[in-house]
């Protein structure tokens, strides 16, 4: 692996879940009989800001208190002694990856721990609630919302991903089903510009068949061989 130096890594729900942090999607997508697309778009905002920032606040606050596992800390010490390029795309809205010290990381999705001002555009650093509708601390205005990704609207930093993508020898996947794109696009992306794919996931997902390799297990047990083998090349 010694022709590989620019390394794109994709992470989903699969790498925070051994954390504790579950996608709803498991419960059959549940919240208080609500389902989760319904919270967690633009028009359910509208309609009802309450339930909306009810839902986010409680999330907000249980991903306080979860911790980084060891496919974390595996990515964090990537960070930390890859020389190369290096971006880890994360599709997760905690902030697992960063409290285990990486660095490099894109939220392509948001973030739990921002809030974003509707009125000035600015996201401020958060971790209260947002449901007593609490003024922006750069404008004043009462506009915050969550700084996550809805259904339906555009995810974060598309083109530095896709620019990242262009210049990597090897993108890797890891716990992510590969069914919600654009994020799933990306192997097929990396299969286009002849960038070599691994997938690193707990089953063999919808988009294994486009990857150059697979293996299957928990995050936290297949990510930290990989990366001390890519990193002992
Ligand atoms: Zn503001």
């Amino acid at each position: 692996m010694t022709d590989i130096r620019n390394i794109v890594v994709l992470t989903g729900a699969g790498v925070s879940a051994e954390s504790g942090i579950d996608t709803f999607r498991d419960a059959g997508g549940l919240w208080e009989q609500h389902r989760v697309e319904d919270v967690a778009t633009p028009e359910a905002f509208e309609r009802d800001p309450e339930l909306v920032l009810r839902f986010y606040d409680m999330r907000r606050e249980a991903i306080q208190q979860k911790h980084p596992n060891a496919a974390h800390e595996a990515l964090a010490r990537l960070d930390r002694e890859w020389e190369g390029g290096l971006m880890i795309v994360t599709q997760n809205v905690d902030d697992l990856h960063e409290r285990a010290g990486a660095r490099r990381v894109v939220h392509m999705h948001g973030t739990h721990l921002n809030a974003w001002c509707t009125a000035c555009d600015v996201r401020s650093p958060w971790t209260g609630t947002l449901i007593e509708r609490p003024a922006c601390p750069d404008c004043g205005e009462r506009s915050l919302r969550p700084d996550v990704v809805w259904f339906g609207e555009m995810p974060y930093r598309m083109d530095e991903i896709f620019a990242a993508l262009r210049e990597a020898d090897l993108f890797v996947s890891i716990g992510t089903s590969g069914a919600v794109y654009p994020a799933a696009g990306f192997v097929r992306n990396a299969n286009d510009l002849g960038v070599r794919t691994l997938e690193l996931n707990l089953e063999p997902s919808q988009g294994s068949a486009w990857f150059d390799e697979s293996r299957h297990g928990p995050a936290t047990q297949v990510v930290p061989p990989w990366v001390d083998e890519i990193l002992a090349a």
